[in-house]
């Protein structure tokens, strides 16, 4: 048997520490076993994927140099490798599944299903669907289908005793199919659910070992009611531990930089977050720190991976990466520094902000530091402005924070309105309501032009910033949730059409 593993990210974001994670696992896994590595992409959250986000995991995984054998750029024999391709797949399994009697057409309305779920939580029981439309007729059922009604079809669950399954690290692990809900398979628009594509690619592809995080042990007893529906046998199920936050919180990027790209852009060295990450529930034989994705392929076994919430702090990364960068010659050292930042390509997006600001060439330092580098660390007295108060700054960096979280296209325009409408809502102008955003961003109040230099730092760097801002700001509790509370409002507020600020004011 030839050991495939595989990562199976959702193009929904930024491309995450977490999947990086998941993905040098299954790779050296792999390799340690002569075996391949697939690249899936689930994107059947249609509303949530885009074409951007799947680009950013890709290439950030190219950057880290991690290598698969089959996926969405490479092809394979087992492809299409984007989930959204294989609709029809995954509608002729659901379609065997009803056949056999395994699942069943639901059309229940979402009404319905409220006031079942409300139903539920009020007498104390777990929120599950209670079989309604089990008990159609066939013929009740062709009908409503030949009349076009919308509906989902739901697998079969048992309802008593207990679904025990194998975890490679965990064993025996026992769930009271009880707690299984009767999964839907395929939606209202016909797009599968994860629970059915996982199954049916991990098959199709020929998958002999899962390695994932371990939220989502709970879905394993649908997959293996399944796998038992096809009669197909189960993979290897294998679930790693989280990472997590130095306060053992699961890591968020409330509290934590979770992309890829920010480690990218301040300078931590791909093959430094690699071995990082391979210390993230694994130990060398020899207990050494500093190992390569080939080392450790060689060291490797599975069962050895340790359970224990492996704690990702930016402290050890940047002790690791400082042992990467200063073991690099002269030349490397300066490659390494171009492949960074300093390049034409990089210098080429500044030209246009510095060129006009520019007397003598020594004035482009100063100007660029904060983009280039880091910027200070900031306190809360640099927020300190005549028309502002304190918790006018926390209000403005707190909101704005949130609404840059939701951004799906980081663009300058996008941007510009975003802020212009919360200013609008808060009643400032907005030179005032762009101040702390300024020190959050540039650790000053004048800096290149707020807006491109957002889009120059990026997204994941610019969310970190402001964050941070808030952070030196020293929002307690009780602020933090009020300012949550001024936040619904907001979208309240803007959802039924809010002023914004007049373009004078900009
Ligand atoms: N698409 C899932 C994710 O984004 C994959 C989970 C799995 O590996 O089964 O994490």
């Amino acid at each position: 048997m030839t050991v495939r593993t595989r990562i199976a990210p959702s193009p929904t974001g930024d491309p995450h520490v977490g999947t990086a994670y998941m993905a040098l696992f299954n790779w050296v896994f792999a390799r340690s076993q002569g075996g391949q590595f697939i690249l899936r992409i689930e994107d059947t959250d249609v509303a949530r994927s885009t074409p951007e986000s799947e680009a950013l995991i890709l290439d950030s995984l190219r950057w880290l140099d991690i290598q698969w054998d089959e996926g969405p750029d490479v092809g394979g024999p087992h492809g299409p490798y984007r989930q959204s391709a294989r609709k029809h797949i995954y509608q002729a399994h659901a379609r065997q599944l009803v056949e056999q009697g395994d699942a069943f057409h639901c059309f229940c309305s979402a009404e319905r299903l409220d006031a079942m779920r409300t139903a539920q939580r009020a007498a104390g029981e777990n929120s599950r669907y209670d079989g309604h439309c089990l008990a159609l007729g066939e013929a009740d059922v062709r009908a409503r289908l030949a009349a076009g009604e919308p509906h989902v079809i739901r697998m079969k669950v048992p309802t008593d005793g207990v679904c025990a399954f194998e975890d490679a690290l965990r064993g025996n692990i026992e769930i009271p199919w009880s707690q299984v809900d009767m999964q839907v398979l395929i939606k209202h628009d016909g797009f599968p659910t994860y629970h059915l594509a996982v199954v049916v690619d991990d098959h199709l592809m020929q998958i002999t070992h899962i390695l994932r995080g371990e939220e989502w042990i709970n879905s394993v007893p649908k997959h293996k009611l399944l796998y038992a529906y096809f009669d197909w046998p189960m993979p290897v199920m294998c679930h790693l531990p989280l990472l997590r936050n130095p306060d053992q919180s699961k890591l968020s990027k409330r509290k934590n930089p979770t992309s890829v790209n920010y480690y990218r852009r301040i300078g931590i060295l791909p093959e430094a977050l690699l071995n990082y990450l391979g210390t993230m529930g694994w130990s060398m034989r020899d207990e050494r720190e500093i190992f390569s994705p080939k080392e450790m392929a060689d060291d490797f076994v599975l069962e050895k991976i340790h359970l224990g919430g492996p704690v990702f702090d930016l402290a050890k990364l940047s002790w690791l990466n400082a042992q990467y960068l200063r073991r690099l010659d002269g030349e490397a050292f300066m490659d390494r520094i171009a492949a960074w930042a300093l390049n034409r390509e990089n210098l080429a997006r500044l030209v246009p902000l510095i060129q006009p600001r520019t007397e003598k060439l020594a004035d482009i330092l100063p100007q660029v530091d904060y983009l280039l580098g880091d910027r200070r660390p900031l306190a809360a007295a640099d927020f300190a402005h005549p028309k502002l108060t304190p918790e006018q700054s926390a209000q403005i960096l707190d909101h704005v924070s949130r609404e840059l979280d939701a951004m799906r296209h980081w663009e300058r325009d996008a941007l510009f309105e975003t802020c212009q409408a919360l200013a609008g809502w808060m009643g400032l102008k907005i030179r005032e309501f762009l101040f702390p955003l300024f020190i959050a961003l540039s650790g000053r109040p004048v800096a290149l032009p707020l807006f491109d230099s957002m889009v120059l730092l990026g997204p994941d760097l610019t969310r970190v910033r402001v964050r941070e801002g808030l952070a030196a700001l020293g929002v307690s509790g009780k602020q933090s949730k009020r300012l949550e509370k001024e936040y619904r409002a907001y979208q309240v507020a803007r959802a039924g059409g809010a002023n914004t600020a007049s373009a004078e004011d900009a």
